[in-house]
């Protein structure tokens, strides 16, 4: 299980699709990658390897965009196929996310969500915690961030999570407890990852975020990592990778 993310000036899928394949190490049943194209997203997932993947976006999508996230998948909540991959979509299919983890609670969740008319198609835990963020969103009035962090204080469980809102295509909101996620810092450009290796050839400077932690990577700008329940900035921690 691995999680990649770009988000920068080149396109995304190549530095995606490498990254997944550094990370397969880790073990996984299942990949999947969501592209924004500048104008949708475009998302392509398969049971089975990252060589699957790749064959399968080749007669499915366009693979152009300069923002993207990348999964492998261990299945925990509902069984290895094409459906339970992620990313998941939300219900309004403005929000995507990749999650590696668990949800402890999500059978409860998903039950509030279903009164308040929310729907799914897979079995999986992270579609729940997706429409969790829409509706926070949509409930509150609030962006992305603040969603993200607001529905994390409701969730029990793991996770490393990645997630971005195609109306707000600068920017990807990351968190973890419990599951590693390295944020590499480029010249006007950033990766995700589960550990380094996805991005070292690209960039020497990381910031580790450490559990409790999310952060909002935005184009063009600084990477800003709060703590998940209390809202205080952390200054994050500027590690150089060494080879
Ligand atoms: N619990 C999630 C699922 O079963 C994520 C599993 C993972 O860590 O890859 O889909």
């Amino acid at each position: 299980c691995g999680i990649v993310g770009y988000l920068g000036k080149r396109e995304a899928y190549p530095i995606i699709l490498k990254g997944l394949k550094r990370l397969e190490y880790r073990g996984y049943d299942s990949a999947g990658i969501a592209l924004y194209d500048g104008n949708d997203i475009k998302l392509c997932k398969t049971k089975g390897k990252v060589a699957d993947l790749e064959e399968k976006a080749k007669q499915e999508i366009s693979t152009h965009g300069t923002l993207g996230i990348g999964h492998t998948r261990w299945a925990t909540h509902g069984v290895p196929n094409d459906v339970n991959s992620h990313p998941h979509y939300s219900n309004s299919g403005n929000l995507v996310i990749i999650h590696n983890g668990i949800i402890e609670n999500y059978d409860a969740l998903k039950k509030e969500l279903i009164k308040r008319g929310y729907t799914f198609k897979s079995d999986t835990d992270t579609e729940v915690l997706v429409n969790l963020i829409e509706d926070v969103m949509k409930k509150e009035g609030v962006k992305l961030g603040k969603a993200v962090q607001t529905a994390l204080n409701q969730v029990i469980g793991a996770y490393a999570i990645a997630v971005f809102d195609k109306n707000k295509p600068n920017e990807i909101v990351v968190a973890r407890l419990g599951s590693p996620l390295a944020i590499g810092i480029g010249d006007d450009e950033f990766f995700i990852a589960s550990d380094a290796s996805p991005f070292i050839e690209y960039t020497k400077n990381a910031i580790y975020l450490e559990d409790e932690e999310m952060a909002i990577v935005r184009r063009g700008k600084d990477v800003k990592v709060r703590k998940i329940k209390d809202d205080t900035l952390v200054a994050p921690y500027m590690q150089e990778l060494q080879l």
